[in-house]
């Protein structure tokens, strides 16, 4: 049911309670337990369909209406009451101020954690004005009549009812305006005039039927207004607090200055001026307050520029200049004698992806999570901040020793890599880190240093990771980044080739295919594994050029075959998550098939699970429109990654690749069980099968039984130049086509 659908029947509900309430006054009693509970009910209802976080204010709230409800309620519905139930009763009305005071504190912090010391003393002056208002214009007028325990009654709650609207009040000027803040104020104020009008009449002679409807209107309004789908956030997540004075906070202080003054105007015009002293101190007890939240304003600003440079804005954490400032007196005591210390430093995965996907505000919202668990993940005397972009660091205090401090790192990874709940779906971001201890060999002031070549080493081995420095993580990132720079001269010169591999039916021999694979000869070190310099390139933002440079070679090869044979077998690309999530990347493709003249049917794309994962719509629009083009879909390395089988069903795509790893396995009975079943399952959804790494003519025979239709392998052949493969589908077979003994990759 819609969010809308519920408030329009509640508000149906509360109407028709409302307008009976009024009509009937000899039913009432009945009446006011019927709307409180129904108040009660939404409460509960709008905490359980929108889940705030934290929901405690909420529930504070529902208890505040609910012991408000049964006070009011019993002493309607069973009076006269025998004196130990009106204590009862008297003792709920008492408790229902701290019950709403707590809620409204609650709720005005809820996704604010700072203490908002000018909202306290917003609310503060605007309850003394209401208080004196009420005073002069309400109460003092019915003195005469009152007993002092009923003029005490009288105030206590008048305080009461004016604090509550003061502090919805504030929460309604300084926060976002939402509907459920404005539903909020409204059944604050509707309080307050239920309970001045109720005051009034009680020790004097005023109306009582203004105080059923203002009653009317607080339950309604509250119950509304946890209804309201954007009572799940009445602060933003990382919303600053306002330090300066804003037009709204100067208009609070004018208007709460002059009262007083009013006051006094007002009397003197009328001629019946009383309790001078009273205003006076009142009145200077506003012109105080406001000027101490001048002061504070100002010291504030200040204050907030130190802190500002010192802090990350966006998160609250130390800055990088500032925690390298600390890391040095640490490691200064540390030399004369103090406690070893630690360093983590903590990058999230992908970030950049997940950025330029979701957008910057949902980057900058990721950011604030992590930052946020990783302030409460922490020890209380170690130090966490933020480098700038997607990188943390930690400052251990004490470690027991290097366990302990990996130990350390898993748990913050662990905390950090919580899912996320991001539009309703859960979002996981994990995060590498990377440890140093000081008490480790050779460890100098170089900690950052080596924490950071332990993370790059975390990163290269995976997502999520932790690792911490050793003299062994040196020598290959010193390696790595030597690598990176022949890399990218490398990526500017052209200097890669692609070798072709004939994709065959297993059946007949019959060359159906080509996958093309990329080789890179490095000067130094003569050729590089392709896993090795494709992951690199991945990571350092390489793999566009190299990708985009392997498409237009493959579809130049592609094009020339089929102009020598119009049958000729296509030719299958392997293509990076990181290039399809580049905007655009169908129409770049189809460019480079017009532009060579090759057929997209003959053009495969191989992707792996990664690329499909995220179920992003924009990379989905992508290979839809390179699908309905007829360029044709392989899902490579089947079986290594996170893919469910019911995620097959959905997947667009036309070919499925089985792993190496598991053809190379075929002799143990459970690999050929997997085998058997992804076969199967390919069938039944019209998916064609491709097995990677046949190498002996004994796979090959296994995966015929299975019903396999095609395969490609070393015992096929390995990786073809273009002219060799030219040859080999003129049928001139190169002498490479003899199984090659080369060795396996692992
Ligand atoms: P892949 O797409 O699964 O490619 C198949 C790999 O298996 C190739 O390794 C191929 O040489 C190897 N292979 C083929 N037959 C056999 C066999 O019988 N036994 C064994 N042990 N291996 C066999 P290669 O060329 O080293 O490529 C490794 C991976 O690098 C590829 O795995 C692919 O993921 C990636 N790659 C290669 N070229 C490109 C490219 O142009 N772009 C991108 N993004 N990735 C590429
Ligand atoms: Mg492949
Ligand atoms: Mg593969």
């Amino acid at each position: 049911v819609s969010a809308r659908t519920v408030m329009a029947g509640y508000s149906v509900i509360m109407g028709t309670s409302g307008v009976a309430l009024v009509a009937l006054p000899a039913w009432r009693g009945v009446g006011w337990a019927a709307v409180g509970a129904l108040s009660v009910g939404a409460i509960l209802l709008g905490v359980r369909r929108h889940r705030p976080r934290p929901g405690r204010g909420w529930y504070f709230l529902a208890s505040a209406v609910a012991t408000a409800t049964v006070a009011a309620g019993a002493s309607r519905l069973f009076a006269p009451l025998p004196v130990p139930a009106m204590v009862v009763i008297g003792a709920l009305h008492v408790a229902i101020v701290p019950l709403t005071f707590t809620a409204l504190v609650c709720l005005a912090r809820s996704g604010n954690p700072t203490r908002d010391r000018a909202a306290l003393v917003d609310a503060l002056t605007v309850t003394l004005s209401l208080v004196l208002l009420a005073w002069v214009a309400l109460i003092r007028p019915e003195l005469p009549h009152a007993t002092p325990l009923d003029l005490v009654v009288a105030v206590v709650r008048t305080l009461a009812a004016a604090l509550v609207l003061a502090l919805v009040l504030r929460l309604f000027l300084s926060r976002r305006r939402t509907v459920a803040i404005a539903l909020l104020t409204t059944g604050a104020a509707g309080a307050l005039a239920a309970d001045l009008v109720a005051t009034v009449a009680s020790v004097g002679t005023g109306p009582r039927e203004a105080a059923v409807v203002g009653g009317l209107v607080f339950y309604a309004a509250w119950g509304a207004a946890a209804l309201h789908p954007s009572m799940a956030r009445l602060a933003p997540s990382h919303e600053r607090l306002e330090r300066r004075i804003s037009l709204r906070r100067w208009f609070i202080m004018a208007a709460t200055s002059l009262v007083g003054p009013a006051v006094l105007v007002a009397q003197a015009a009328t001629g019946r001026v009383a309790d001078v002293e009273l205003v006076a101190a009142v009145w200077s007890g506003i012109i105080l307050l406001n000027l101490a939240s001048v002061t504070d304003a100002a010291n504030a600003h200040g204050r907030s520029l130190s802190h500002r440079e010192r802090h990350d804005t966006l998160t609250g954490l130390l800055n990088r200049g500032l925690f390298a400032h600390r890391l040095r007196a640490a490691l200064a005591r540390r030399r004369t004698g103090g406690d070893p210390i630690g360093v983590m430093i903590i990058d999230l995965d992908e970030f950049t992806l997940l950025n330029d996907t979701l957008g910057h505000s949902v980057g900058d919202e990721i950011l604030v999570t992590a930052a946020r668990r990783l302030s409460r993940v922490i020890a209380d005397r170690d130090l966490a901040a933020r480098f700038g972009g997607d990188e943390f660091a930690v400052l251990v205090a004490a470690p027991v020793g290097p366990a302990a401090l990996e130990a350390y790192a898993a748990r913050v990874g662990a905390a950090l890599a919580e899912p996320i709940l991001y539009d309703g779906r859960p979002i996981t971001v994990t995060a590498s880190i990377g440890v140093a201890w000081s008490g480790a060999d050779g460890a100098g002031d170089d900690l950052l240093t080596r924490a950071g070549l332990a993370l790059r080493a975390a990163r290269s081995s995976g997502r999520g990771r932790y690792r911490s420095y050793s003299a062994d993580v040196h020598g290959p990132m010193v390696e790595r980044i030597r690598l990176r720079g022949a890399l990218t001269k490398a990526v500017e010169e052209h200097a890669f080739t692609v070798r072709y591999q004939p994709i065959v039916v297993l059946a007949s021999g019959a060359t159906v295919g080509f996958e093309a694979l990329v080789r890179w000869t490095e000067p130094d070190r003569g050729p590089v594994e392709p896993v090795e310099f494709i992951a690199l390139a991945e990571e350092v933002g390489l793999i566009e050029p190299i990708g985009e440079w392997v498409l237009r070679s493959a579809v130049a090869a592609a094009a020339h075959w089929h102009r020598a044979d119009p049958r000729a077998p296509y030719v299958s690309v392997n293509v990076s998550a990181h290039q399809v999530r580049v905007p655009g990347f169908a129409a770049r493709v189809n460019r480079e098939l017009t532009q060579a003249g090759l057929p997209p049917g003959n053009l495969m794309l191989e992707l792996t699970e990664s690329v499909l994962l995220r179920e992003d719509d924009t990379v989905w629009a992508e290979l839809a429109m390179l699908r309905d083009n007829g360029v044709r879909l392989a899902l490579d390395d089947f079986g290594t990654g996170y893919s469910s089988l019911s995620y097959l069903v959905q997947t667009p795509i036309d070919v499925i690749k089985i792993d190496k790893s598991f053809i190379h396995s075929l002799s143990a009975p459970r690999q050929r069980v997997i085998v058997d079943g992804v076969v199967r399952l390919a069938a039944t959804l019209g998916l064609r099968v491709v097995a990677e790494g046949i190498e002996s003519a004994a796979d090959r025979d296994l995966l015929g039984e299975m019903g396999c239709p095609y395969g490609q392998g070393y015992l096929y052949s390995i990786p073809l130049t273009g002219p060799e493969a030219f040859r080999w589908i003129c049928g001139d077979t190169p002498s490479v086509a003899a199984p090659a003994p080369a060795p396996r990759s692992t």
